[in-house]
């Protein structure tokens, strides 16, 4: 088997799996590994915090949190490169799209994880960053122009008020000594 096309490495969120070479669209390029657990032990784990659950169906649970599960570090995106699969009971992450070396691999957890354990507002894949950025800058942009109107309706109503402030003489920039 080839080695992996992708490497450990930090991500915004600790640790993630970054592209090493190129991949080719619909590529398996890892296995969700794990020990199974049954309904009970399955219940079990996820009350004591376990975050590395992969329900494979209603009987079989994957526990991904042990060592040697490398998939456990992809991590979750609104927007994933990559997705999971089932074949005979066994989980699978395969490419969605070509991958650029360095993208980070990522798969959509789904709706459930992200509103349970992530918080829906608390996600940083990259398509929600984007977004909240786009949101900020337009509050921004609403107060500055909530400002400028009551700057203006204040410049208006005060009486005559010099508008042209007198800029204080331009020095010529003194140059610090040089050294050279
Ligand atoms: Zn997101």
């Amino acid at each position: 088997m080839s080695p992996r096309p992708f490497r450990l490495g930090r991500s915004l969120t600790g640790l993630g799996l970054f592209a090493t070479r190129p991949i080719k669209k619909k590529s398996r390029i890892a296995e969700y590994r794990g020990r199974r657990l049954g309904i009970d032990a399955a219940l079990k784990a996820e009350k004591s915090g376990n975050r590395y659950l992969y329900e494979v169906n209603s009987k079989i649970t994957i526990d991904g949190a042990r060592h040697g599960n490398i998939a456990r570090y992809f991590n979750h995106s609104c927007n994933p490169n990559c997705d999971t699969f089932i074949r005979n009971k066994r989980v699978f992450i395969r490419t969605l799209r070509n991958i650029k070396p360095e993208e980070e691999l990522t798969y959509d957890y789904g709706r459930d994880y992200l509103k349970n354990v992530i918080g829906l507002k608390n996600c940083l894949c990259s398509r929600c960053r984007k977004r909240r950025k786009k949101h900020a800058a337009e509050l921004r942009e609403k107060r500055a122009r909530k400002a400028k109107r009551l700057a203006n309706a204040a410049v208006k109503g005060k009486t005559k008020k010099s508008k042209t402030k007198k800029t204080g003489t331009k020095k010529t920039a003194k140059k610090r000594g040089g050294k050279r």
